[in-house]
């Protein structure tokens, strides 16, 4: 049978390194959250963030990195060491996986979303001035941080957000989990801000399994970030707690995949960044299909996903029936989604063209996905403020993501594109 393509999947390097690792764990007995491969680590990223590479020539930075149990727990982490309370207000960009979203409300705070500008598809940096003002005039206190996300791997305009960011005192929490390895300017995303966020899920550009990391502006940060990691155990020879902690730390095995991968991440980023060349010469030609690119000099992405967007009026074969099919097949692997209703319409959803391709390339065996469903259009946070411009709702209806990761050869690419072209009438 024809092997099918998927978006992003965990590939591990030909040298067997992560293997490596992880045997020496079992060897030594170091199968605990803690141990020498969390600390080896935590050296390679500390190493490959802190090198700014710019045209005037290399230098480094000095952020310190803590490798934790997911990246959902580094934002969570993040969140805490800036100081969120219950009732605080954290500005979120509204086009975003769930996890950017979801710790504020962990700790008793409120996302209130920020819509993207239409170059980068992230936030929009005059929306969040605005955004900041109003809420400064609607409850009379600032946000508590600002939660930027690159988008596939884009890089947002961190020069413009972190220029409001240090005009109204507000920390930046970058979420640069699908930008592992972005650069804006030479310099990695996730040491801009005061934190950075990184991921090591099974899909991302590299994989610890499961896992993330917070990069920390210094090591009494660090020191911090790791306590609250770690149950807030105290300084003294009994467990003695002052403050509430969590179970967050990196384990010793899932960081010896972890640095095995950091052998390769340079090989990954080049890959997905030639699946993306690859996309464009081969879409360049085709009406109606816009591959996502940014025209910011400053931005280079690593291209996590390629993402395309359809002409609203484009005709794809297909398109009246695209709704009628059960949704039995959610995407993402969704578990025990079924709609009692009947219907799998919601009033923001992508167009039937969109659809009909998704669909069509499924039945070719090439898995495609919508984009993130906006924030501010997820009934779970219908109540939360947000500043919209349309932009995120209109590239939602339109967009589509596409194979991007290390097991999609040049083949799969051409075929990919082939089977698009035939589905458009
Ligand atoms: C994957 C992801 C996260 C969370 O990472 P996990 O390691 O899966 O918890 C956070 N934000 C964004 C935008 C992501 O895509």
């Amino acid at each position: 049978m024809k092997k099918r393509i998927l978006l992003c999947l965990a590939h591990m390097s030909e040298t067997g390194m992560e293997r490596k690792f992880v045997q020496e764990a079992f060897d030594d007995n170091w199968v605990v959250p803690l141990g020498p491969n969390v600390n080896g680590f935590e050296e390679d990223l500390e190493k490959f963030v802190n090198l700014v590479d710019t045209k005037s020539g290399k230098h480094t930075l000095d952020k310190k990195v803590v490798a934790l149990s997911s990246g959902t727990a580094a934002v969570h982490l993040a969140l805490l060491a800036c100081g969120v309370q219950p009732g605080d207000e954290v500005l979120v960009q509204s086009f975003t996986f769930c996890a950017s979203a979801n710790p504020v409300t962990y700790l008793g705070a409120i996302p209130v979303f920020v819509d993207s500008e239409p170059d980068s598809w992230n936030m929009d940096p005059e929306l969040l001035e605005k955004a900041i003002v109003d809420r400064i005039s609607k409850i009379g206190k600032k946000p508590k941080a600002i939660i930027p996300v690159a988008l596939y791997g884009m890089p947002y305009q961190i020069d413009k957000i972190m220029e409001i960011a240090n005009k109204y005192d507000i920390p930046v929490i970058e979420d640069a989990a699908e930008g592992f390895g972005s650069r804006y300017n030479g310099q990695v995303l996730g040491t801009f801000g005061h934190y950075g966020v990184l991921s090591f899920n099974g899909n991302k550009m590299i994989t610890t399994s499961g896992g993330g990391a917070l990069v920390c502006p210094n090591q009494e940060a660090k020191d911090r970030i790791m306590f609250f990691a770690t149950q807030a155990r105290e300084a003294y020879p009994y467990y003695q707690h002052e403050e509430i902690g969590y179970n967050y730390r990196m384990s010793n095995i899932c960081a010896g995949i972890g640095r095995g991968q950091m052998t390769i991440v340079d090989d990954h980023i080049r890959h997905h960044q030639h699946i993306q060349s690859l996309y464009a010469e081969l879409f360049k030609d085709v009406k109606g299909v816009k591959l996502h690119s940014s025209a910011n000099p400053f931005s280079d992405s690593n291209f996590w996903l390629c993402t395309i967007l359809l002409d609203e009026n484009l005709p794809v074969k297909g398109q009246e029936r695209a709704y009628q099919q059960a949704i039995n097949q959610a995407v993402g692997g969704a578990a025990g989604v079924v709609h009692a209703g009947g219907s799998i319409h919601t009033d923001c959803e992508p167009d039937v063209n969109v659809e009909a391709i998704r669909l069509g390339l499924n039945e070719a065996g090439i898995e495609a996905r919508p984009l993130w469903k906006p924030m501010h259009k997820q009934p779970v946070f219908a109540k939360c403020p947000a500043y919209t411009n349309g932009v995120s709702e209109a590239m939602f209806a339109r967009g589509l993501c596409l194979p991007s990761g290390p097991w999609v050869t040049d083949e799969d690419v051409h075929y990919v594109v082939d089977t698009i072209k035939s589905l458009i009438i």
